[in-house]
């Protein structure tokens, strides 16, 4: 693709970059076969292709944006299937932050929209006020009739109760069995995850424990920061981003650290893309680069580097039949897909294709919440897929998810880790225990 920025316009490290890419892009609108909102909408404009041309004809020209623009940039899922079919390597992910950065600063959107966005992005990045707004949410449920529609879509993806901890919060979990561990790893814990799902993280350190790693979990460190990423909140991502990198830069100086472990896709995408992010800062550049290559998702983790014990349970423990949802975050933003499916086959179990399994349920971090019927309707072709194929439950490996097709059907759903920390040893997951 043709660009015509100026020479001054390249000073800017970002259009820089975003140059660089709009250059790669060779307009044969491969990308919008495979993308969500193009076959939902069947407009150029809500397609990857109509949505590089109007971040390119906004960054190029100077152009604040309009409410035109920001309709078709808000409806990208950033779900990056565009990504894994672009035969260019067209980085759309790259430009579309640049393009919701320069929104955030070029555009003022609506008073309640924003009212809106603020408070996701003071409630879900940090644990705390979410769990104050998920008690809160629990007095409120039974009016929420009298809510706009797009709070009563909040309060009806609230979870009715509060699940139960049953690890103490520590800093450093002790491998088991091992006077010395044989790694050491950071676990990101999550900001909502470890509020609605507290088993998820208790699952990845036992299991990790168990198998003679030791997990640090350092205070300080709650969000990843991709939630106000994705808001087009820079400044406030940025703070979140420079702390994080600090605390595990320290600890892996100090201490040392084999890897960071992310046990939420979507958090692992941003922390992998922190070394790009911090490219051309001099003094977060090097650190950032080091916790971007630190970073690996769960399952990539234990495929790659752990010698997993399946023998006791799996020969003795029952089996099923597993759809598996490959998050969108996981196949195309981190190009993991057969490292999960292949660690369920060792377990003994069977796994189910679910068909267009590269789209996107809807989750895509708070577009449920911002983008509810396109959303549904992504939802509701996710669950006809899924409950097509009549699985016993469904795994996947995204908070997001869990949430999103929990809202969709009545087949169980379980975090990956759960069902490895299960057949290698660990307690049978609470929502299968009448399965
Ligand atoms: S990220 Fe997803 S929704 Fe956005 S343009 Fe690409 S394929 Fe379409
Ligand atoms: S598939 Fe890649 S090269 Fe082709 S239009 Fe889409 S982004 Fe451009």
């Amino acid at each position: 693709m043709e660009t015509n920025f100026s020479e001054k316009q390249l000073k800017d490290k970002d259009n820089k970059s975003s140059e660089k890419i709009f250059r790669k892009c060779v307009h044969c609108g491969f990308c919008n076969a495979t993308c969500p909102t193009y076959q939902l909408l069947g407009d150029e404009l809500d397609g990857p292709r109509g949505r590089i041309y109007l971040i390119k004809d906004m960054l190029e020209n100077n152009k604040p944006a309009n409410e035109h623009i920001v309709k078709h940039i808000d409806r990208c899922l950033s779900c990056y299937s565009c990504m894994t079919t672009c035969p260019s390597g067209v980085n759309y992910m790259h430009l579309i932050d640049h393009g919701r950065n320069h929104i955030e600063k070029t555009y003022k959107r609506p008073l309640v929209d924003r009212l809106i966005r603020n408070f996701l992005s003071i409630t879900l990045s940090k644990s705390f006020n979410f769990r104050v707004i998920m008690i809160l949410t629990q007095f409120i449920k039974p009016f929420r009739f009298l809510f706009p529609k797009k709070l009563k879509t909040m309060i009806n993806l609230m979870p009715t109760k509060l699940p139960k901890k049953t690890l103490p919060r520590m800093k450093v979990y002790r491998a088991q069995k091992t006077k010395k561990p044989v790694a050491r790893v950071a676990l990101l814990s999550g900001c909502v995850q470890k509020v609605i799902s507290p088993q998820i993280n208790e699952a990845t350190i036992r299991l990790l424990n168990r198998h003679g790693i030791e997990v640090v979990v350092p205070k300080g460190i709650d969000c990843c920061g991709s939630l106000n990423h994705h808001l087009g909140k820079s400044g406030l991502a940025n703070q979140t981003f420079k702390k994080n990198i600090s605390i595990w830069y320290d600890e892996y100086l100090k201490n040392g650290l084999d890897a960071i472990i992310s046990n939420t896709s979507g958090c692992g995408t941003t922390l992998k893309d922190y070394g790009f992010i911090f490219r051309s800062d001099e003094y977060f550049k090097k650190k950032a680069k080091k916790i971007s290559e630190l970073t690996q998702d769960i399952t990539e983790y234990l495929y790659d580097k752990v010698k997993l014990d399946f023998i006791t349970q799996s020969t003795t423990a029952k089996k099923y039949k597993i759809a598996y949802h490959s998050a969108c975050s996981m196949q195309h933003g981190q190009k993991i897909h057969n490292e999960p499916i292949n660690l369920i086959k060792k377990t003994g179990n069977e796994v189910l294709e679910i068909s267009d399994g590269h789209l996107c349920c809807g989750s895509a971090g708070t577009y449920n919440l911002l983008q509810n019927d396109i959303a549904k309707n992504l939802l509701k072709n996710k669950i006809a897929n899924i409950e097509k194929i009549k699985p016993q439950f469904i795994s996947t490996g995204n908070i997001g998810c869990i949430t999103q097709i929990s809202n969709g059907t009545k087949i169980p759903i379980l975090h990956t880790v759960e069902i490895i920390d299960w057949y290698t040893g660990g307690p049978k997951p609470e929502i299968l225990r009448k399965l």
